[in-house]
């Protein structure tokens, strides 16, 4: 995308403080795009949401006034590729590019719902004080004998009641784009739940998983804040599969996460990162700290009697268990965490294996 297209997006970018006009500017963008894209049937993913965003930018910025084959253009124009409805519309399109644009833009769309809230509630102020100074005309307009400055409050009391009939339309629309406002933060929200949240266990994904081991692994680097990596691997689980069929091998996918949430303290993050792989991330251990955990969860594992709609079943898991270095990536140290899973496989299942 060409830089000059939306001059809003530097800002954004770069988180700049935003001006009232700049807010007005956003609101602006914000109503016509929802507009547009609830028109034309266009899901509100954060990508989609993202790439209207700035063409609808690109419109309000220059004051354009297109239609919507000109609008699709403009996409086609600031993109270098047409809008693809079948694959933008389809649900399998979750892969969204991260680049904190969405968080911000759900911010501003709290700072937009803020601030629409507060004009509303000053209208409506205004409008019981114009009521309350009216009465007040009225009553001394009953006690007035002089004709001029009769007719005078008359003008006065026409012309307050115009305003006030502004006000209302005013305060209708207002309230329409609040309502607007609020549905599209929602629909933002889910949006980033179903990008972050695996759907079968409720716990979150490898991409959001990965997300914070990257804070981690920087806050180690930074500040010397160490953690434990474990990942967790259900023993045979092929074999659950074909014997008691899939259905329950998912229920045991779900009791396991149930597992991990129950058991783990609140500030650690579990994940399912693989079919029947589970990743835990324990800030601020060291790794024999993240061994215990680990050797914790593998007898609650192994001691517990998972259900099955014909019978009641034992299951292990292999773990493995490694501790940050200073020159980790995510790849590192995910390989090494790997290998200590699979020495555990190899070792014969159902057991830790650290490798610092
Ligand atoms: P190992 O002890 O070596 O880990 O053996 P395994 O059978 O657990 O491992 P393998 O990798 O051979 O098989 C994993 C199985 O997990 C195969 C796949 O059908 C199953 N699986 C993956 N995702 C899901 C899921 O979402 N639901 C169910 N029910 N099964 C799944
Ligand atoms: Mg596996
Ligand atoms: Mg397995």
């Amino acid at each position: 995308m060409r830089e000059d297209f939306c001059k809003l997006q530097e800002k954004l970018a770069k988180d700049e403080k935003l001006t009232r006009d700049d807010i007005k500017t956003i609101m602006n963008i914000v109503r016509k795009q929802m507009n547009f894209m609830i028109k034309n049937n266009i899901v509100i993913t954060p990508k989609n949401y993202e790439r209207w965003f700035y063409v609808f930018c690109n419109i309000v910025e220059n004051n354009k006034e297109l239609n919507d084959l000109e609008i699709l253009g403009l996409f086609k124009e600031i993109y270098d590729e047409p809008y693809d409805e079948i694959k933008e519309k389809a649900p399998e399109d979750t892969e969204i590019k991260q680049k904190g644009m969405v968080k911000k833009l759900v911010r501003i769309a709290d700072i937009i719902e803020q601030k629409l809230a507060e004009v509303i509630n000053t209208i409506d102020t205004h409008n019981s004080s114009i009521d309350s100074h009216k009465n007040e005309i009225e009553q001394d307009e009953e006690a007035l004998e002089d004709a001029k400055t009769k007719q005078t409050l008359k003008k006065i009391l026409e012309e307050l009641e115009i305003l006030k009939r502004e006000n209302e339309l005013l305060t209708n629309e207002l309230r329409k784009y609040h309502a607007d406002v609020i549905r599209l933060q929602g629909e933002l929200m889910t949006a980033r739940t179903e990008a972050e949240i695996d759907f079968l266990t409720g716990l979150v994904n490898r991409r959001r998983f990965e997300r914070a081991l990257l804070e981690m692994i920087n806050d180690y680097q930074t500040r010397g804040y160490p953690f434990a990596l474990i990942l967790l691997d259900i023993d045979n689980f092929k074999s659950i599969n074909d014997r008691y069929g899939h259905p329950a091998g998912d229920q045991v996918l779900k009791e396991i996460a149930l597992i991990l949430k129950t058991f783990l303290r609140a500030n650690n993050i579990a994940a399912r990162v693989g079919g029947e792989e589970f990743a835990i991330l324990v800030p601020g251990a060291t790794v024999k700290e993240g061994e215990i955990v680990a050797n914790r969860l593998r007898s609650t594992i192994e001691n517990r009697t998972f259900s099955t709609l014909e019978d009641e079943i034992h299951i292990t898991a292999s773990f493995g268990v490694t501790g940050v270095r200073i020159d980790d990536t995510i790849d590192t140290i995910f390989a090494r965490v790997d290998k200590a899973m699979y020495e555990a496989k190899h070792g014969g299942k159902n057991q830790v294996v650290v490798i610092e």
